[in-house]
């Protein structure tokens, strides 16, 4: 998962750089500037929309139909769809511009419903699983806050009245405590979404099977030509706010656990949630030190050269469920909205 809830700092800071890029024409010029070696894609669920009024979490999900149009057009654009071992080549060895599809968490509608599209394109893709969800020992805490919410009709946490009467009311109440929610201690965010989750009658444990591949199902995913499995912690953490010993525990178990269970090395590594306050220059260093061969964030931004000197602080594009545009998407793969967002800068690792 990765915090789709910024969306509103963002969305500003991607419409001013679309502006700019319809207003003056600068899409073609400012791609051969912008544009740079290559990016990497996120997604998450794979999946028919039902529709719902109260969405939060939409952001993290995309229609089979859009990852079929957006494939299409990486190649309309001459983007190379490539694995993570062949972006770090490009990145160090330079080579045609690439695109890379990165899977987060294991969901299992990349199975059902992601795979036979990569297959008809014969596009390489990385899944990066958290052991935890695959062993269900671990909570999906976004998807059970949403269940919570739309189940209620309000609720008192933290000492605050959440009122939850209709899809409005569900979804102010959904970024009101999220938000607080992530300024909190971890284990803090982890109990008060159990007691919520207690409160509506939802078996967390049972919303991972339902919604992730179990190690058969990555198994068979690991065996095909087409995936590499990437690693994704355990428990899902947001490292940044955890000692050092707990993030190299949450890096190197799951990795031997993902490895014991595919048979085969696991060798890249993308961060939980991934954004500033989710991994910084300490987490970079471990994932170094414990030989991943590359790391993803969620810090936006395209890959440049000088990347192959940041190889475990690599941003990627986030495939964003509300906006499931080829013309946006066209905008955004020139760049040129994340160097806004970046203030100029093509490679940040602060
Ligand atoms: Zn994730």
């Amino acid at each position: 998962m990765a915090n789709g809830m910024h969306l509103p700092v963002r969305k500003w800071v991607i419409d001013a750089g679309l502006g700019i890029l319809r207003a003056s024409g600068l899409s073609q010029a400012g791609a051969r500037f912008a544009g740079g070696a290559g990016v990497v894609l996120m997604f998450h669920h794979v999946r028919p929309f039902d529709g719902a009024g109260f969405a939060p979490n939409r952001g993290l999900e995309i229609e089979p139909s859009f990852l079929d149009e957006l494939i299409g057009l990486l190649r309309r654009k001459g983007l190379d769809i490539v694995s993570m071992d062949e972006a770090r080549r490009r990145l160090e060895q330079g080579g045609r511009r690439f695109a890379v599809l990165t899977f987060d968490d294991g969901y299992r509608d990349n199975l059902t419903n992601a795979l036979p599209i990569l297959e008809r394109h014969e596009a390489p893709f990385t899944l990066y699983v958290a052991s935890g969800f695959a062993d269900r020992i671990s909570q999906l805490w976004w998807v059970d806050m949403e269940l919570a919410i739309r189940q209620l009709d309000g609720f008192t946490m933290l000492r605050r009245q959440f009122l939850c009467r209709t899809a409005e009311e569900k979804s102010q109440s959904f970024i009101d405590l999220y938000w607080t929610l992530r300024d909190l201690r971890e284990e803090d965010l982890r109990s008060a979404v159990r007691e919520l989750a207690a409160l509506a009658g939802i078996d967390s444990l049972q919303v991972v099977a339902d919604l992730c591949m179990d190690w058969d199902e990555i198994g068979r995913m690991a065996a095909h030509a087409l995936c590499t499995i990437g690693v994704h912690t355990i428990t899902h953490p947001m490292l940044a706010k955890h000692p050092a010993d707990l993030v190299r525990l949450e890096m190197s178990t799951s990795r031997r656990v993902i490895e014991e269970h595919i048979g085969k090395p696991a060798v890249h590594f993308a961060y939980p949630v991934g954004d500033r306050t989710s991994a910084g220059p300490r987490d970079f260093a471990i994932a170094e030190e414990l030989g991943f061969s590359t790391a993803v964030t969620t810090r936006k931004g395209m890959l440049f050269p000088d990347h192959a000197k940041a190889m475990h602080a690599l941003p990627r594009l986030s495939v964003n469920g509300e906006w499931q545009d080829l013309d946006k998407m066209d905008a955004l793969l020139s760049g040129v909205p994340f160097l806004i967002w970046n203030r100029g800068r093509r490679v940040v690792t602060d």
